[in-house]
């Protein structure tokens, strides 16, 4: 059986489609408070510390081979800045919209399957289990993709001082006088360096294809 695991109706993050029916048309819409799950987030950057308050707002649509659902999730992720390592905290709205299919309609259903819906494997497929349904996975996605890879503390964050570690959003106009002269010299270097080493690799190519032709 590709099921997972039977589902528990106790699971705050498991639903009910027994009041919808199988009545295609048919809409329910709800909302739920949940506790987040461990782990809901990206790993290491940024995501909602477990336990804190996920305020969910769905809407379930009976179709013909499931339960279409749509909603949004709502909660405060936590992480640092990556630029200036500053914690930070990120109000996240993550909108989605999944299809949970009837186990028996897996036969008539899949060429009716909408072509969006379709784009993954098979095996990825969610399925309603004695009319429930488990939204962690989608979750779990959802929130993910919501998430900024990169959070800054704010758009503008210029970060730390490579020099000297100050946080240079705190102090505008923080330079070192000292390092910008010797980063003018590398850069005088740097260029002196290219022009010397194009007339040595036009040299060294020219003898090698004279080799290689015979
Ligand atoms: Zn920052
Ligand atoms: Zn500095």
């Amino acid at each position: 059986m590709a099921l997972n695991a039977r589902l528990d109706h106790r699971n705050p993050l498991v639903f009910d489609t027994h009041e919808l029916g199988r009545r295609p048309g048919a809409l329910q819409r709800l909302t739920r408070a949940v506790d987040a799950p461990k782990d809901l987030g990206i790993q290491g950057v940024i995501g909602v510390p477990e336990g804190a308050p996920v305020e969910l707002e769905l809407r379930l649509e009976s179709v013909m081979e499931g339960v279409l659902v749509t909603g949004t999730a709502r909660a405060v992720a936590e992480g640092e800045c990556v630029r200036c390592l500053e914690p930070l905290q990120l109000e996240l709205e993550a909108d989605f919209q999944e299809m949970f299919s009837y186990p028996d309609a897996d036969d008539r259903g899949r060429p009716k399957a909408e072509p969006a819906d379709d784009a993954e494997e098979d095996e990825d497929r969610l399925f309603i289990e004695d009319g429930l349904f488990d939204l962690e996975p989608v979750l779990r996605d959802a929130v993910v993709l919501a998430l900024p890879m990169q959070p800054v503390c704010q758009d503008d964050c210029e970060g730390l001082c490579s020099e000297c570690g100050v946080r240079l959003s705190d102090e505008p106009g923080h330079h070192h006088d000292a390092v910008d002269i010797r980063w003018a010299a590398l850069q005088g270097l740097a260029g002196s360096l290219e022009d010397g080493e194009k007339d040595e690799i036009s040299g060294a190519e020219s003898g090698v294809d004279e080799k290689q032709e015979k």
